[in-house]
């Protein structure tokens, strides 16, 4: 495929190369003396050979033909993707943390374990909750050990039960994560101000409930201001209260989920606590319970001693280990850096900046498009381009004319309860004048939708490529490139 920039192995070539080597000053044994012959190949590995000039500025195109953060703002609804502090990776690059090997002794990596220790103690404190696991990769990973612990509780007082109730407005991962957890999802109705409709809540709670698992703020942005009476409402039946924390962004220093009586929560990290995402890098989904599930956590859980941190392997009641080795530990250093270079008065800046940012840019809009609740929303909002689709122009339009106008596009048709729907989540890293900016953009594309819809159903015209396949893309995945076949 003729691209805007060719692949690295297409622009390979025989015998160049990047570096130089000197001639070995050692003696050398000839390969075929220190291996058995059927242990060698027969041709040379299929490897790109470039200068290295060619190399970097190969990956410097690439990275200059993708949208990131550094490059604009993503107000990507529910992604939470603020800018990420270079010292993050400063900290997370440092040798001591880079060069570890999971296999090393506990005495040879005290300091890590005491990062893990104490990262683990602060989300405790952020969320207010009695213990954590770091150990899941990602949020809906947090979800899945969370609902194995949800399991193991019932499990030790008699009876696992069947159900797990989800809201409608619910992220996709909740009633995926219920399914693979072997419970069976049951989904309850949001109400008109798009909040968990009690009415329905209460009709569908029964003795069979392990859970609800609510997220708040809900994926509106609303917060679930009646969460006491959902906690009373769980109570009743005997059912554990699941909160999804991907929102915590809007929350942080302000509410703590388990002072109202939540008993479960992931983190992501990824999100909240600003590692890079999105490009399919790896997040981390930790895990935090009240004190009644503290015996089920996945093992081991990092402890300090006289003598030192430890980790602790005897929990006979654990659901057992989640992740090969102890999770992602560089995304820890990234969210412990993050947490302490901002403190508990910059943490509680951050949810109110968040909320701050969201609603400026929604009174900006308000008059633009159609917004389906009107509640005041926390740090994310949706709006619904129901109006503009009638012009013709629907919003996956709208979307790609923003890339055209130099945005990345806001999350599109989700929540699914939202006609149309444009989820926007400017986050608290934004200065008014970029939150500006992508209004004004916002207020052409719907003038646009108006006056001149055509160019927004042919957009995106400046991007590397067009519209794209998506659903033959992802059913007809092929990453394989093959050597010498052109075309
Ligand atoms: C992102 C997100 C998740 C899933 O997290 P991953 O890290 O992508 O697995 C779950 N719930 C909500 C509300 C989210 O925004």
């Amino acid at each position: 495929m003729a691209g805007p920039e060719p692949l690295i192995f297409e622009i390979s070539g025989r015998g160049k190369s990047g570096v130089k080597l000197p001639e070995p000053d050692v003696p050398c044994q000839p390969l075929e003396e220190l291996l058995p012959p059927d242990a060698l190949r027969d041709e040379l590995p299929l490897l790109p050979e470039v200068t290295e000039p060619e190399a970097v500025r190969h990956f410097v195109r690439l990275s200059a033909l993708n949208y990131h953060v550094d490059k604009g703002l993503y107000p990507l609804g529910s992604c939470t993707m603020k800018y990420n502090p270079k010292v993050n990776e400063a900290l997370a690059r440092l040798p001591g943390f880079e060069s570890l090997h999971p296999f090393q002794p506990e005495r040879t990596v005290q300091g890590a374990l005491q990062l893990m220790a104490e990262l683990g103690a602060y989300l405790c404190e952020i969320a207010g909750l009695a213990g954590v696991s770091l150990q899941p990769a990602a949020g809906a990973h947090g979800e899945l050990t969370g609902l194995m612990m949800i399991r193991a509780y019932h499990e030790h007082r008699g009876r696992p039960r069947k159900y797990v109730l989800v809201p409608d407005s619910a992220h996709g991962t909740n009633p995926a994560s219920v399914t693979i957890s072997g419970y069976e999802a049951v989904q309850v109705r949001s109400n008109e101000h798009g909040r968990v409709d009690l009415d329905d809540l209460r009709r569908k709670a029964n003795e069979e409930t392990a859970a609800l698992m609510l997220t708040n703020p809900n994926t509106l942005g609303i917060f679930e201001v009646e969460v006491e009476e959902i906690r009373r409402i769980l109570d009743s039946v005997g059912a554990l209260f699941y909160m999804d924390g991907a929102n915590l962004n809007a929350l942080l220093g302000v509410v703590r989920p388990g002072d109202f009586g939540v008993d479960v929560l992931h983190f992501n990290l990824h999100k909240t606590f600003s590692t890079p995402h999105g490009g399919g890098g790896p997040g981390a989904g930790p895990v935090g319970v009240s004190e009644r599930l503290v015996p089920f956590l996945p093992k081991p859980i990092v402890r300090k001693a006289e003598d030192g941190y430890h980790f602790d392997w005897h929990r006979p009641q654990s659901v057992g280990r989640v992740l090969a080795f102890w999770g992602h530990f560089l995304v820890m250093v990234r969210a412990y850096t993050y947490i302490r270079m901002l403190g508990p008065e910059g943490l509680r800046q951050i949810a109110e900046t968040a909320v701050l940012n969201a609603n400026y840019l929604l009174s900006r809009l308000r008059g633009a498009f159609d917004v389906p609740y009107s509640e005041r929303p926390m740090h994310e909002f949706v709006l619904s381009g129901d109006r503009q689709k009638q012009k013709g122009v629907k919003t996956l339009d709208m979307a790609k004319r923003l890339l055209d106008l130099g945005f990345h596009a806001p999350t599109i048709y989700f929540p699914l309860i939202v006609h149309e729907a444009l989820m926007v989540e400017p986050t608290e890293t934004e200065s008014k004048r970029t939150l500006d900016e992508f209004a004004e953009a916002m207020l052409q594309v719907a003038r646009e939708a108006e006056e001149d819809p055509d160019r927004l159903r042919s957009a995106p015209q400046s991007t590397p490529v067009g519209r794209l396949d998506e659903a033959r893309a992802s059913r007809e995945l092929n990453v394989r490139y093959e050597w010498g076949r052109a075309g």
